[in-house]
């Protein structure tokens, strides 16, 4: 696995000091290797690999795991953020009918992904109209109306001799006159990129305005997938991009070809031939099935578990002292966002508990977050640790530096003050150590 071979890349390391970027390299070449084998197209391989590495040089190994099982976070991390978001969802919030289009090669799963995505849109109470504009292959606007059928949706009446432009015109005027709030066209395939039926789904597009235009494509493909994406992305605004067929043994690359070539979220997964069998794409699996590690989940979490710890042992040894400043403040606010709201500390120390229940409850927003770290910033170094100095005039400069108020930073200011206070009582009732202790 990825991990035992970076293992040995990093054997004599032993655990100390921070990566260089030699054993960074060296690392990335056996990440690249596993991106490879996970078919992710090459040139996706090449510039993920070349951003990760800097992001890895210089990062402080940490004690309590194994340098390569750092890098292999770090890859983790980088795949996740670049396969995000997590939620992505159909933007149908317009006048009805919104239009949604599926393109895609032939056989990717486009008429099945159509009903897929209608009986889901069903459920959620909008009436969904169906309609195949695929008059190449024989039988496909059939193929249609029966999935119709299974689902209990409507589809648009098939009338013999029609181009597609034409039923997509009267789709629309069906959608509209019936009272539709989506409308959904399932286009032709192609087997290779074929510039007539480019032209074709171009015209189309250009006389339905989808608000949705899905590329659907099978988490099967290999390098291709740059070539697939680069060519529809070109003719159509695509808006999406549904992977099909990740309950096979695919191993995830096309997800970040498709990412890195459109641009555009997964929205998302579909896993298996039934017309339930389709869910929104996620990110964390993914990364763990193109590092091709099952332990990679529980890796990660033990990664993420020392980071915790060692945060918390700095902050804990502070704290048995009395001090709080904005510094640690920051930290403290940084681990809230990253954790949603549960850092390793924040439960226990008064007044960060409330903002991490609101924060829970969904009551906080994360930009709150970011404006209060945005103040501590625009600090100087010194009134990070001695925030007594702030005057009023640089609360106008912090403010005017942070995109915030005055009130904003007086706000602040208050809050670290309560939670300096609170700080001395817990020292005074003999640290933190002695606080948990009465906490059994
Ligand atoms: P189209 O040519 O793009 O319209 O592709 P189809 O929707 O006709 O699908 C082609 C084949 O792939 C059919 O046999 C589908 O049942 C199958 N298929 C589509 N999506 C999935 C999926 O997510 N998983 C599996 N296992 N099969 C799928
Ligand atoms: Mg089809």
């Amino acid at each position: 696995s990825l991990s035992e071979r970076l293992g040995g890349v990093f054997d004599r390391l032993k655990g100390r000091g921070a990566l260089t970027e030699a054993d960074v390299r060296t690392a990335m070449r056996e990440v690249r290797i596993a991106l490879l084998e996970a078919d992710v197209a090459l040139p996706v391989a090449r510039s993920f690999v070349d951003s990760v590495t800097e992001k890895a040089v210089g990062q402080q190994v940490l004690r309590s795991i194994t340098p390569g099982q750092q890098v292999v976070k770090i890859v983790n991390d980088a795949l996740i953020e670049m396969l995000g978001p997590d939620t992505a969802e159909l933007e149908l919030d317009v006048t009805p009918p919104a239009v949604v289009m599926m393109v895609g090669l032939q056989g990717s799963g486009k008429t099945t992904t159509t009903a897929k995505l209608a009986k889901l849109l069903k459920k959620q109470g909008k009436k969904v109209m169906m309609a195949s504009l695929d008059v190449n292959r024989p039988n496909a606007q059939e193929q249609l109306a029966i999935l119709g059928t299974q689902i209990e949706g409507a589809t648009l009446p098939i009338v013999a001799g029609q181009q597609p432009v034409d039923i997509a015109r009267r789709a629309l005027q069906a959608a509209k006159l019936q009272g539709f709030d989506v409308l959904m066209l399932d286009t032709a395939g192609r087997l290779h990129v074929d510039q007539q039926l480019m032209d074709e789904m171009k015209a189309v597009a250009d006389i339905s305005k989808p608000q949705e235009i899905l590329l659907v494509v099978d988490s099967l493909t290999g390098q291709d997938a740059v070539n697939v994406a680069q060519s529809f992305g070109e003719q159509v605004p695509l808006t999406g991009v549904v992977l099909t067929r990740m309950d096979g043994d695919a191993r995830g690359g096309a997800a970040l070809s498709m990412r890195a070539v459109t641009g555009k979220p997964i929205k998302f997964a579909g896993v298996g031939e039934k017309l339930d069998a389709i869910e929104p794409f996620h990110p964390q699996r993914v990364a763990g099935r193109i590092l091709g590690m099952g332990d990679v989940v529980s890796l990660v979490e033990k990664a993420a578990q020392a980071i915790e710890a060692e945060d918390a042992e700095k902050m804990a040894a502070r704290l048995a002292k009395g001090q709080f400043d904005m510094n640690d403040l920051r930290s403290q606010l940084g681990q809230m966002r990253r954790m949603g709201g549960i850092g390793a500390l924040a439960g226990m120390i008064p007044g960060m508990k409330k903002a991490q229940q609101a924060m829970a409850n969904g009551a906080v927003d994360e930009r709150i977050l970011l404006r209060m770290d945005a103040m501590i910033t625009s600090m100087t170094p010194k009134e990070r640790t001695k925030p007594e100095l702030i005057n009023a005039k640089r609360k106008i400069r912090i403010a005017k530096g942070s995109g915030t108020t005055v009130q904003d930073v007086n706000k602040l200011l208050k809050m670290h003050q309560e939670m300096s206070t609170a700080m001395k009582r817990i020292k005074k009732m003999g640290g933190l150590k002695g606080m948990l202790g009465m906490l059994g």
